[in-house]
């Protein structure tokens, strides 16, 4: 016999996973009984799923299950490989196109994900003479991204201009990349875009911005922040996800033809791993053409945010500098987090209650999203059972 329970190599797990729970830091899995909409099953009860990431409703949307299907039927349930090796699918040109297009630029390369993107990205594009300058609230894709290249990383604190732009000017290194979040993944606020592209020019700095919460949401045509701000232009490196308001899975990373071509020979987590299957890339294809054809959507994600924005501000929590339908409830103690969501559960509202790592230590918190796909009852119920459980957790 091996393993925890024998006392063998992996005696250590018990203990230290009760002390994640004693902390209030364990997670565990929970499987839903439904598919991803705005109302779900969990453990036998019917929720408002206020925690996903799909934005527009388009997980479920008829036209995009229909696009995975077909794209399945047509190019196959795997790809079979990388795409250096054989899994390169038209579905996989086609996609490119089209978000090249969106993101307003020469061309476009899929990854698997947003974390593969921000893993392999910053370490192709840096060397061991160089300094990436990444703000402290960056997803934790982009801190594992920093981390396994071979160049110094220096944390600026969130969205200090002032602090980057003294580190940009000591900095004796060959290359310098500057890496933000559009939006922040936790706290919905956006990037000082137009004051990073500045620096970066100033400075001769490289700048990758991840649009995962932005993509499908901002701009005009929903191709993010850089296009909202009319820097799509001046931003060297753009990452979107598709995963999130597309409704799909998988991310591309935007810019010249050069850089693309440079990331498919060395970016490790695009060479190194099987090509997206062709369902997902036919689920996002059908997204983009829902993203033109019924603009409403995001119009409707608009006016809910609104709602659940002045409605947190009545609570009590500021939320001026939110930008997209992430609303962060901040509680400070993660036993507290975790009560209010669990009470919350108990009134009929999945919100997960976010702990660090994910976030900084005493600033845990409720993390609130909002799909197209609620109603404005679903925004006004959660707040009221908010009002109450806030009573029950007193700070
Ligand atoms: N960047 C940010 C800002 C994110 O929030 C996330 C996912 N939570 C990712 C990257 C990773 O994207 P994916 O889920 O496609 O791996």
């Amino acid at each position: 016999m091996s393993g925890a329970g024998a006392g063998g190599a992996l005696g250590w797990l018990p203990g230290a996973l009760a002390g994640l729970e004693e902390k209030g830091l364990r997670r565990e899995l929970e499987p839903l009984g439904s598919m991803q909409g705005p109302v779900v099953e969990l453990g036998g009860q019917r929720l408002v799923n206020l925690c996903s990431n799909d934005y527009l409703g388009l997980a479920a949307h008829p036209r995009v299950l229909a696009a995975a299907a077909e794209a399945a039927r047509a190019e196959g349930a795997g790809a079979g490989a990388s795409r250096l090796v054989c899994g390169d699918l038209p579905v996989h040109r086609r996609l490119e196109e089209r978000l090249a297009r969106l993101k307003g630029k020469e061309a476009a390369l899929l990854f698997s994900s947003g974390y593969h993107a921000n893993a392999g990205v910053p370490a192709a594009l840096t060397g061991k003479d160089d300094a990436i300058f990444s703000d402290v609230l960056n997803h934790a894709s982009i801190v594992d991204g920093c981390r396994v290249s071979f160049a110094r990383t220096v944390r600026y604190r969130h969205r200090d201009l002032d602090e980057l732009s003294d580190l940009l000017a000591a900095s004796r290194a060959r290359r310098k990349l500057v890496v933000t979040d559009a939006v922040f993944s936790m706290d919905g606020d956006a990037a000082p875009l137009a004051g990073l592209v500045e620096l970066c020019e100033r400075h001769g700095a490289m700048l990758y911005v991840d649009e995962a919460h932005a993509t499908g949401l901002l701009g005009a045509r929903g191709g993010g922040l850089c296009e909202e701000l009319g820097l799509s232009d001046r931003v060297d490196v753009v990452m979107g996800t598709l995963g999130k308001a597309l409704g799909s899975f998988g991310a591309v990373v935007a810019g010249s033809r050069l850089l693309c071509d440079w990331l498919v020979s060395r970016a490790r987590t695009f060479v190194f791993t099987t090509a997206l299957p062709p369902a997902a890339c036919g689920a996002a294809l059908a997204a983009l053409d829902v993203l033109e054809d019924e603009p409403e959507r995001r119009a409707r994600v608009a006016a809910l945010g609104a709602r659940m924005k002045a409605g947190l501000e009545r609570l009590g929590f500021p939320m001026g500098e939110v930008v997209a339908p992430i609303f962060p409830v901040v509680l400070g103690d993660e036993r507290r987090a975790l009560r209010a969501s669990s009470l919350l559960r108990e009134r009929g509202y999945l919100v997960r209650a976010i702990r660090p790592p994910t976030v900084p230590a005493g600033t845990s918190r409720l993390r609130i999203t909002l799909s197209a796909a609620h109603a404005p009852e679903q925004v006004d119920g959660v707040l009221a059972a908010l009002r109450e459980v806030l009573e029950l957790v007193p700070g």
